[in-house]
């Protein structure tokens, strides 16, 4: 497990703005917020007023992120922390700090549309207390007076969505965990994988002629279903193995009084993009190429690098299990310190760790 100096600095790409909800950082990606837009733009001409209409957004959104928070809630539970939440046009998404195992995974996913289940519920309730019938067909024709109506219908539009059994709906991982009990979870991502791509096709192409929108979500659970199996194929081909096999054990520092300049000449001698900073013994920071050359551009190559470096940089051990880092490695240009007892053995770059995959994909063992 990384420890307390690990911040993973790299937030996914493609989003914007970030606010914290129990202890998560909360991002939109840009295809969210161009959602909310066309949103507000097709609901300019119903009959609600613009009151009940926003009203009925945000009530959209907070479900959305009840559910994912509890997946967060019971990953906590396991000991996983959630690095971010990225909310995307088709519903957000939890990061792990690491892969949950097949009987953590099962809990963590159904506990997402259990969520939705029970906002609908309890929506329902009221509405029944108050002797009023619930509404099927509010979407029909929306006004202020089936606002409540619709927030619990789209709750359970929500849950049943995600309870499809594809990647990547939740019910996508509870039918890997189920799988994975009789086959390996290599095979058990296959079909949950598949399953997805098939259920993405077949939307997309409905959506193509009766419902343009759904085309849309199709095409992001097909992008979804893409990047989980590769995520896991990278988790097998890593399972087992300890970051020492993969890190770089020939790299150059940088001594705490160095200057801009001389990370620069650095840079451009070695192949190497990320320079662990030393003072004696001691790792005091991390020196990356983007913090090189904004120091470049700010403050000349007469400056001393210290002013520029990342003192919190990710730290990992060397025994950790390469599957384990994975998320921590999952953006272009991270870089985390190899270190043990306070001793630097190596850097594992996001590069270098694809360069392994791909020498392990052929077949080799390096
Ligand atoms: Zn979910």
């Amino acid at each position: 497990m990384a420890d307390a100096r690990s911040t993973p600095r790299a937030a996914s790409p493609g989003s914007v703005g970030s606010i914290r909800l129990m202890g998560v950082p909360i991002r939109l990606h840009f295809t969210f917020v161009l959602l909310l837009i066309f949103l507000v733009v097709i609901g300019l001409d119903s009959n609600q007023s613009p009151g009940s209409y926003s009203l009925f957004i945000l009530a959209l959104i907070v479900s959305v992120l009840l559910h994912e928070l509890g997946h967060a809630f019971i990953s906590s539970l396991y000991g996983i922390r959630t690095l971010e939440i990225v909310m995307y046009p088709i519903g957000g998404t939890a990061r792990l700090e690491r892969p949950a195992k097949p009987g953590e995974e099962f809990w963590i996913a159904l506990t997402g549309p259990l969520v939705n289940l029970l906002i609908a519920g309890s929506i329902f309730t009221v509405l029944y207390t108050q002797h009023k019938a619930v509404n099927l067909f509010a979407f029909e024709q929306p006004s202020d007076g089936n606002l409540a109506d619709r927030i619990a219908l789209s709750n359970l539009i929500l849950a049943g969505f995600n309870l499809l059994p594809a990647f990547p709906m939740d019910g996508g991982r509870m039918l890997r965990a189920l799988l994975s009990r009789i086959r390996s979870e290599y095979e058990a991502t296959r079909i949950a994988t598949w399953s997805g791509r098939m259920l993405a096709i077949s939307m997309g192409l409905y959506g193509l002629v009766y419902l343009p929108m759904l085309a849309f979500v199709a095409f992001f659970i097909y992008l979804g279903a893409a990047n989980e199996g590769a995520a896991s194929r990278g988790r097998s081909l890593t399972q087992g193995i300890p970051v020492r096999a993969a890190m770089v054990t020939d790299f150059r520092t940088l001594s705490h009084g160095s200057t801009i300049g001389d990370a620069a000449n650095l840079l451009l001698a070695t192949s190497q993009q990320d320079f662990p900073v030393v003072h004696g013994d001691q790792v005091v920071g991390l020196l990356g190429r983007n913090a090189l050359l904004r120091g470049m551009a700010l403050e000349g190559s007469a400056s001393y690098i210290a002013a520029h470096m990342e003192r919190e940089y990710a730290s990992i051990s060397p025994d950790q299990d390469l599957s384990e880092i994975l998320p921590l490695m999952s953006s272009a240009g991270a870089c985390a310190l190899v270190m043990q007892d306070d001793k630097l053995l190596g850097l594992l770059t996001s590069e270098n760790l694809s360069q392994f995959l791909l020498l392990r994909s052929v077949g080799l063992q390096p």
